[in-house]
């Protein structure tokens, strides 16, 4: 039996994503990037390379990260790079994204010849949250005045517009596609390509993959552009579950099982988006649980469930969705047990691929 915590991610549920967006790319012609700021567990690269393109990043090292492991197309895109961040930058990037026509200005000549885009902001989106909506007030993220990015021309080939979260609703997206397509008129048709940028729930159960697929090609006829998505959330969802053990139970007018990890360790979006873990079956059983982190932290809570039978101590508790915003956000607030990496490869074998231990704990400070 493994020892507990570990994230244990599924191949075949990898593959079923990626089946989807396979179809998508067939018939929308767009090439499709990996978002390594949600996911970047490079044991998966092997299958995610056969049908992805390429990965996009928010930072050097995981444009780093696209060059040395996924091995395809690396966007480097950055809100702010630094110039060492440029001059190193350079190695691995097939494209510079920009986040500000300053950003642009300071780099331009120093990358002559490369080939760059600018992330505009378009003023609407879909998100359900403000902390997660890059077209909030006061945003930060992208261009938006028209003329100087008409200015810019002459250094960009391309653009960003990244614009939506976990978006399943197909007449939003094809009508802010129509509104870029209609107040960017003049832009994209002077471009060689675009990116829609990530959050369009592609891989959804009921998402209608074909009409956005052509919605899509048809952007891309009309302006003549090759098009880009860039999901994260999308390529994974699903595909991974934190498998915990009960240590303790204890009670407080309800049963609390205390498990041997911590949303604010291991999961943490739990906490910061205010959103129950998902536990598979354990909606309409007679055993109520509040299931509980062991950090020190009063609400480190995953959610209440009721589960068909009772939990007793190590007992495994399975959290589902544990891929996307998850272990890429690790953890070693208190000093917990950071969750070993396990692969649920294709034949069905489960593959230990990494543990972590006192030393990676001490090592993370100095
Ligand atoms: C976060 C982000 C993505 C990926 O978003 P998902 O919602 O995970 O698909 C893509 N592009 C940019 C610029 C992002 O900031």
């Amino acid at each position: 039996m493994m020892k507990t915590p570990y994230y244990l991610i599924d191949e075949r549920r990898l593959l079923k994503n990626l089946k989807k967006i396979e179809i998508f790319k067939k018939i929308s012609g767009a090439k499709v990037l990996l978002a390594l700021k949600c996911f970047s567990a490079w044991c998966t690269f092997d299958i995610l390379r056969k049908y992805l393109d390429g990965t996009t990043s928010s930072s050097l090292y995981e444009a780093r990260l696209g060059r040395e492991k996924f091995f395809k197309e690396v966007h480097a895109y950055c809100v702010a790079f630094s110039s060492s961040d440029i001059q190193e930058i350079k190695k691995y990037a097939d494209k510079i994204i920009f986040n500000s026509f300053s950003q642009l200005n300071s780099f331009k000549r120093l990358l002559k010849g490369f080939d760059l885009g600018l992330r505009v902001n378009p003023g609407i989106s879909y998100s359900r949250f403000d902390l997660a909506d890059p077209a909030r007030k006061f945003s930060r993220l992208g261009v938006s005045d028209y003329k100087t990015l008409i200015k810019s021309l002459p250094h960009i080939k391309g653009a960003m517009f990244h614009f939506n979260c976990e978006n399943d609703d197909y007449d939003n997206l094809s009508s802010n596609i129509d509104k870029i397509a209609h107040k960017y008129k003049i832009l994209l048709s002077r471009l060689n390509w675009v990116s829609l940028g990530g959050g369009i729930y592609l891989t959804k159960k009921g998402f209608p993959l074909v009409k956005i697929a052509k919605k899509i090609k048809d952007f891309s006829r009309r302006f003549r552009l090759q098009v880009y998505l860039e999901p994260g959330e999308a390529v994974i969802t699903n595909a991974a579950e934190l498998v915990t053990r009960v240590v303790d139970l204890v009670s407080n007018k309800k049963n609390i099982a205390i498990v041997d990890s911590s949303t604010e360790a291991h999961m943490l979006d739990l906490l910061v988006y205010k959103t129950p873990a998902k536990i598979p079956d354990s909606k309409n059983g007679r055993h109520e649980y509040f299931i509980a982190g062991r950090s020190c932290l009063a609400g480190d809570i995953f959610g209440l469930y009721k589960f068909k039978k009772p939990l007793k101590k190590g007992s495994i508790v399975r959290i589902s969705d544990a891929a996307g915003y998850t272990m890429v956000k690790k953890n070693w607030f208190n000093g917990l047990q950071m969750p070993a990496i396990a692969v649920r490869k294709l034949n069905g074998k489960i593959k230990l691929v990494r543990e972590f231990g006192y030393k990676d704990f001490m090592s993370s400070l100095s």
